[in-house]
């Protein structure tokens, strides 16, 4: 079986902008792509897990998403990194009614575990929000990681992350997870 680091999109591979569609606004956040090829050097594919209700809210079409991961990979490129997977929510509740894959429900952990014969057990989540540690948690991931960009900063400050692993970065939480050898 497989083992896999899943990260969140927004805030954890890019700087948080509020209902990022636009690929001119794509700026990476510092490290990933080097905690990207650290991940893949110790074995883990690399799979990004992101929700994004703006499309049941109409700001933005689906389309969209796909010219951002674009913009994503290009960049990631220039510094050798890559994605092996993106999957993405587009409902929101109150559009779209109930879905199985936006966080904090599992579905898309479990969706690219299916996929990619991933064992859940030796896999972990970086995520800015609660609801992507949630994810983790609900999915029986080893790990779930929240990270002090993008929201992170404000979730902690708030006292929101109690009970959570907190690192600084995205690039902190993969050298935290590789080094506990599992
Ligand atoms: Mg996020
Ligand atoms: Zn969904």
């Amino acid at each position: 079986m497989n083992k896999a680091c899943f990260l969140d999109r927004d805030g954890v591979i890019n700087e948080e902008v509020n209902y990022l569609h636009e690929a001119d606004k794509v700026v990476l956040i510092p490290g990933i792509a080097e905690g990207i090829n650290r991940a893949h050097d110790a074995g883990y594919l690399v799979i990004v897990i992101t929700n994004q209700a703006g499309v049941a809210r109409g700001i933005f079409p689906e389309g969209d998403i796909l010219l951002v991961h674009r913009e994503i990979e290009r960049q990631l490129a220039l510094a050798g990194a890559k994605i092996d997977r993106f999957y993405y929510c587009p409902h929101h509740p109150d559009y779209t009614g109930e879905c199985k894959c936006r966080k904090p429900s599992p579905g898309m952990i479990l969706q690219a575990a299916a996929d990619f014969d991933i064992d859940l057990k030796s896999s972990f989540m970086i995520g800015d929000r609660p609801s992507d540690v949630r994810a983790g948690e609900n999915a029986g991931l080893a790990a779930s990681y929240l990270v002090e960009t993008g929201y992170g900063k404000e979730v902690v400050s708030r006292g929101e992350a109690s009970g959570f692993t907190v690192m600084a970065t995205p690039l902190d939480a993969i050298n935290d997870f590789i080094s506990r050898g599992q």
